[in-house]
This record gives structure tokens, C-alpha cells and sequence, in this order.
């Protein structure tokens, strides 16, 4: 088996398309719990996990993006968490073999933490880690994180990956056309958190069609030197006489191709609506794989990505939309409270708001200044 952050480091890898889009086509019921699907039907999860791999794929994800608790109890599946997870690795494995990687899935868990919900950190770390604790104990090769609305939730997601496994981590978050998340974070604030955090790569997944994850992926690259990964929809979906159409084409996304590699993305999958096949929906994974062939001299030429950017200073950066939040987070970091610090750059809270306080010394230390 490679290694995956050897990989990263060599190429450009192909991240697999849509799960549950396919899921639905496939015999998933309205409402039905997809992750059941790994016991019920695996047969099903493994075909689509295949049509992957041969449309090019290089990393095939789990089928466990509502995996967690919070999710799987909606289903009354809440106990089920390890052997739904952990079966998920090994359909994943059958049809990846050991020349290509699987990454466990992790989504959001639906919940807000407080002030915004109610729900508590450190909880929240626990539900993740016992996602993490399956997928390192059943051999995934990395832990991916998809569609995360809130970079704190996106936060105890990271610190649960490191506390049960140290398995590399993909961390990705969800922006609108407006250019942020939900709750207000924009691509620069989430980029800058997510590499003191230390994760090995940083991007954008759903929401957006190939044009707009291209634009908040630039965004990011202004104030990180960490690879990037892209997985956008095939477009941004359209009702049309009552069916969800995908209107995203291949030619499209593959336009993309050049300069998602010349702002150092190293993956490239797809979300919501791409599939392995070329009709109805773009081929994502296969097209991507084969644009990458046509070029190989080209884009080896380019490898390893160097990065032109230069980290910004503290206090001086073009991100600084707040010049004195980022001064009192140097202030913060330089007496080893970084982690209380980077709320700070979370726009939508106060500072000094929720639980960052009670934040535990142990992980505070361990995390702090990432790397
Ligand atoms: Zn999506």
C-alpha cells in the first residue's frame, strides 16, 4: 500500500463523484438512511464504489458521510455507529484494492453548537471520534471531511481525527454564492484555522458548480501554502418539470483543469450530481482522469506544486478585515492560547463567546499552532 501523503506529495489525485445522488438512483428510498445501505445493500455501495475506480479514481470515499450518531440516530441507528462505519472501509477496500486509497467520510452532524445550538464541543468531538476509531481500526488510508457549514464544527471534527487515529486528514467546507458559509465564515478565515490546525489538505466541496469552488479555492491559496482539493457539484442544480437536473457538462469542469493545478490543487473529485458515467450527469472523476493523461508531461513538469505565497504577517495581511482581532490572536498565541485565539477570526461570534474559555489545557497545547 502507498502511502497517501507520498502520493500527495508526487501527483494530482482523482477523488471519486457523488455518493447519495447515486444512492437514490439506485434503489434508495425517500428519507431512507443511506449509510444502512453498507448492510442492507452492499452490493449496491460496492458497484458504485467500482464504477469509480474504473472511471480513474485514485481515492475512493466511504459511504458514511451521515455516519455519526447525531445522523444515524435519526434511524434509531445510533448504536450501530462502529460496524456501519467500519463495514463502509471494507466495501470501500473491495473496490479500491491496494493500489488506490480509501478515505472515511465524515459530514456535519445537523446539530449547531452553542451560542448559535446547543450543542457542546467536546460531545461533538466524541460523536466524530467514533466514526474516526472505525475507519482507522477497519484500514482506511485517510479521513475526509465534506460539507461543513460551521468551522468550528469543522474544528471538532479535526481534533477528534487526531485524538482516535492519525490517519491524514482532507477538511473541506461549504460556501454560498455569496462567498461564505452559513454562518458567515468566509473561504480566507476557514483556510487560515483549518492550516493552524495543522490538516494536511484544505478545500471546498458542494454547493457550488466548478466556477465558484474555483473562486473560493483562489481565495484560500492567498493565505495558505497547504495542497488544496476541489470537488464542486456538476453545477448548480435547476427544478425542471418537477426532477433535480445537475446542468454542470464534463467539458465544463474539465475547463477548469489547468488552473485548478496552477493554484496547487492535488485533488480533484466531484459533489452533488456527478457521476462515473458520461450522460445523464459529467463524468467528473473519468474526465479529470483523462485530461490528466493528455497532459501528464505538462503537469509533471509543475510537480511538486511550489507555492508563490508568501504566509501574511499578523496584523498586516490583505485577510485582515479586523487589523485588531488579528493582533489580539498573535497576542494570544505568543501566551499559548491559540486555540481560544482563532475564534476570534470566526466573524460571526464575539470574542471570548461560547465555550472557547472552557476549552480543555491538554488539547489546547497539543493543537495549538498547528503543524
Ligand atoms: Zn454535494
Amino acid at each position: 500500500m502507498a502511502d497517501f501523503r507520498e502520493a500527495l506529495a508526487k501527483q494530482v489525485l482523482i477523488l471519486d463523484g457523488a455518493m447519495g445522488t447515486m444512492l437514490q438512483e439506485r434503489g434508495l428510498a425517500p428519507g431512507g438512511c443511506p449509510e444502512a445501505m453498507n448492510e442492507s445493500a452492499p452490493e449496491v455501495v460496492v458497484g458504485i464504489h467500482r464504477e469509480y475506480v474504473e472511471a480513474g479514481a485514485d481515492i475512493i470515499v466511504t459511504n458514511t458521510f451521515g455516519g455519526s450518531s447525531a445522523k444515524l440516530g435519526h434511524y434509531g441507528l445510533q448504536d450501530r455507529v462502529y460496524d456501519l462505519n467500519a463495514r463502509a472501509v471494507e466495501l470501500a477496500r473491495q473496490a479500491a484494492g491496494h493500489d488506490r486509497f480509501v478515505a472515511g467520510s465524515i459530514g456535519p452532524t445537523g446539530r449547531f453548537l452553542t451560542p448559535v445550538g446547543d450543542a457542546d464541543f467536546d460531545e461533538m468531538v466524541a460523536v466524530f471520534g467514533e466514526q474516526v476509531r472505525a475507519f482507522a481500526e477497519a484500514g482506511a488510508d485517510l479521513v475526509t471531511m465534506e460539507t461543513f457549514l460551521d468551522i468550528r464544527e469543522l474544528r471538532a471534527a479535526v481534533i477528534a481525527a487526531r485524538e482516535f487515529s492519525s490517519l491524514p486528514i482532507v477538511a473541506q467546507m461549504t460556501f454560498d454564492d455569496g462567498g461564505r458559509s452559513v454562518l458567515g465564515t468566509p473561504p480566507e478565515a476557514a483556510a487560515v484555522t483549518l492550516d493552524a490546525l495543522g490538516v494536511d489538505v484544505i478545500g471546498s466541496n458542494c454547493g457550488l458548480g466548478i466556477d465558484g469552488i474555483y473562486a473560493l479555492l483562489e481565495k484560500m491559496r492567498a493565505v495558505t501554502s497547504r495542497p488544496l482539493i476541489s470537488q464542486a457539484n456538476a453545477g448548480l442544480p435547476e427544478l425542471r418539470n418537477g426532477v433535480t437536473v445537475f446542468p454542470g457538462t464534463p467539458e465544463e469542469m474539465t475547463a477548469y483543469h489547468d488552473r485548478l493545478l496552477a493554484i496547487g490543487v492535488r485533488i480533484i473529485g466531484g459533489c452533488c450530481g456527478t457521476t462515473p458515467h458520461p450522460r445523464p450527469y459529467p463524468c467528473y472523476a473519468s474526465g479529470f482522469a483523462g485530461a490528466l493523461d493528455g497532459m501528464a508531461g505538462a503537469a509533471a513538469a509543475r510537480l511538486p506544486f511550489q507555492s508563490q505565497h508568501r504566509r501574511p504577517h499578523w496584523g498586516g495581511c490583505s485577510l485582515c478585515r479586523d487589523r485588531r482581532a488579528h493582533q489580539s490572536y498573535r497576542q494570544e498565541k505568543v501566551h499559548g492560547r491559540t486555540a481560544r485565539g482563532q475564534d476570534r477570526l470566526y466573524p460571526s461570534r464575539g470574542p471570548g463567546a461560547g465555550r472557547g474559555g472552557s476549552y480543555p489545557a491538554r488539547r489546547q497545547l497539543r493543537y495549538a499552532g498547528g503543524g
